[in-house]
C-alpha cells in the first residue's frame, strides 16, 4: 500500500511523541501527538502495533472505572485505542465524546467504532459529518449487534444491511478517514461457510477497508490458517488479531456464546477447575493470553488490539512482559516476515 510522504512524517513525529516520556499520566496539551491514521501507523511503524479497546460506560461509577483503566494503561504508549458503538446504536452521542477526550484531552489517537444499526442513510451520513467535526481520522465500520433482547439484525428501513456497504458509503462520500474493519477466524455465526466469511471480507476491502481487526479467538492455528487463506484470496491489508484476556469464567463464556468463538476443551477444562478462585481464573487468564500475543508476534502479526472490557491488570501484565519479551525480534532473527 502507498502512502503520501506528509503522512510517513506525520508518522514519525507521532511515534516519537508516543516514546517521549511526558511528566504525568496526561499529556500536556501542548504534546498531543498529531492526528494520524491507522494505516498509516502500521505502514511507517518498524514495532508491532498494540491498541486499547473500550466501551462507554452507561454510569458515572462506570465512566471513572474507565478513566482509571486508561489512565493505568496510558504509560504503556498504546498506537491507538478505540470505543464501541453500543448495541443497537445505543450510545453514537458517547462513543463520539469519549474518542474525541481520548484524542484532546489525553493525546492518544483514538478510533470510533460505527455500526449501521436502527440508522437510516442519511443517519448514518448525519454521524459521520459529527465525526469528521470532531477531527477523529480513523473509523472501525460494522454491521453491528441487534439491540439486547432483539436475536438478529434487522436493516432498517432506509438503511443498510452489511459492513461493505458502510464502507462504500464511507468511501463513496470521500469522508477522509482510515476505515477499519471487523474480520472472523471462525467463521462469523451467521456467515453461510468458511468461504462466504472470507467472500465478505474481500468485499469490505474492496469497499475501501484499509486494515482488519480479527474477532476474539483462543486458538492461534485459527488466526494463521485464515491469515493464509486471506492472502490465497487476493486480501492484502493489514490483520490485527483481536485478543481478550480472560477475567472472569461466567463473563468469557457469556462473550464467547455471543460472538461464537471456541474456547478451546483442555482451557475450559482448566478454567472450570478454578472457576470458585477468581484470582486464579486471572492468573491463567494472563498466562494464556501472554502465549497466544507471543506466539502470534513471533509468527508475524502485525499488532495485538487488546478487548480491555474497561479493565487494566490483565492488558498491563500481558504488554508489559511482551515489551520485555519481544517476540517479535526473534521472528526477524529467524527470517520469518510479517504474515498478518
Ligand atoms: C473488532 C470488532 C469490533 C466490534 N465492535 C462492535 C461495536 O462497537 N458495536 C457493535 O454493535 N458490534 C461490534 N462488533 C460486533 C459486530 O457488530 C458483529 O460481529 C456483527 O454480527 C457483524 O458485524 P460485521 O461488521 O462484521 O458485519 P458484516 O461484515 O456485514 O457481516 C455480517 C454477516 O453477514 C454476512 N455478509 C456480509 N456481507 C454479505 C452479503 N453481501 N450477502 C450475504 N451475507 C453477507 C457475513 O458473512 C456475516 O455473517 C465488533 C466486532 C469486531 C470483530
Amino acid at each position: 500500500m502507498a502512502y503520501c510522504l506528509a503522512d510517513l512524517e506525520r508518522g514519525a513525529r507521532s511515534i516519537e511523541s508516543r516514546v517521549t516520556p511526558s511528566a504525568g499520566p496526561w499529556l500536556a496539551p501542548a504534546h498531543y501527538p498529531e492526528s494520524m491514521r491507522i494505516d498509516a501507523i502500521l505502514e511507517a511503524g518498524e514495532e508491532p502495533v498494540f491498541s486499547f479497546e473500550f466501551f462507554p460506560p452507561k454510569t458515572p461509577e462506570g465512566e471513572a472505572k474507565l478513566y482509571r483503566a486508561l489512565e493505568a494503561l496510558r504509560p504503556l504508549g498504546p498506537d491507538f485505542v478505540s470505543v464501541t458503538w453500543g448495541a443497537g446504536g445505543s450510545t453514537r452521542e458517547k462513543t463520539i465524546e469519549i474518542v474525541t477526550n481520548l484524542r484532546e484531552r489525553h493525546g492518544l489517537e483514538a478510533m470510533a467504532h460505527f455500526t449501521c444499526v436502527g440508522a437510516t442513510v442519511e443517519d448514518l451520513h448525519a454521524s459521520l459529518r459529527h465525526i469528521e467535526r470532531a477531527g477523529i481520522e480513523n473509523v472501525l465500520v460494522l454491521r453491528g449487534d441487534p439491540p439486547q433482547g432483539v436475536e438478529r439484525f434487522e436493516r432498517a428501513e432506509g438503511g443498510l444491511g452489511y459492513a461493505s456497504d458502510l464502507a462504500q458509503l464511507v468511501t463513496a462520500a470521500r469522508y477522509p478517514f482510515c476505515v477499519v474493519g471487523a474480520c472472523y477466524p471462525e467463521p462469523h455465526q451467521e456467515a453461510a461457510s468458511a468461504e462466504a466469511n472470507l467472500e465478505h471480507m474481500a468485499a469490505k476491502v474492496r469497499a475501501g477497508v484499509s486494515v482488519l481487526i480479527t474477532q476474539l479467538f483462543f486458538d492461534n492455528a485459527d488466526y494463521f490458517r485464515f491469515v493464509e487463506q486471506a492472502r490465497v484470496a487476493g486480501i492484502d491489508v493489514p490483520i490485527i488479531p483481536g485478543i481478550m484476556p480472560i477475567t472472569s469464567v461466567a463473563s468469557i463464556k457469556r462473550m464467547t456464546a455471543m460472538c461464537g468463538a471456541r474456547i478451546p476443551p483442555g482451557l475450559l477444562v482448566d478454567l472450570e477447575r478454578r472457576a470458585e478462585e477468581p484470582e486464579a481464573v486471572l492468573e491463567l487468564g494472563v498466562a494464556y493470553a501472554t502465549l497466544q500475543c507471543a506466539e502470534l508476534l513471533a509468527g508475524g502479526a502485525p499488532g495485538i488490539h487488546f478487548y480491555t472490557i474497561n479493565q487494566s491488570p490483565a492488558t498491563r501484565a500481558i504488554l508489559s512482559a511482551l515489551r520485555l519479551h519481544r517476540p517479535w525480534d526473534r521472528a526477524r532473527l529467524a527470517g520469518a516476515g510479517s504474515v498478518g
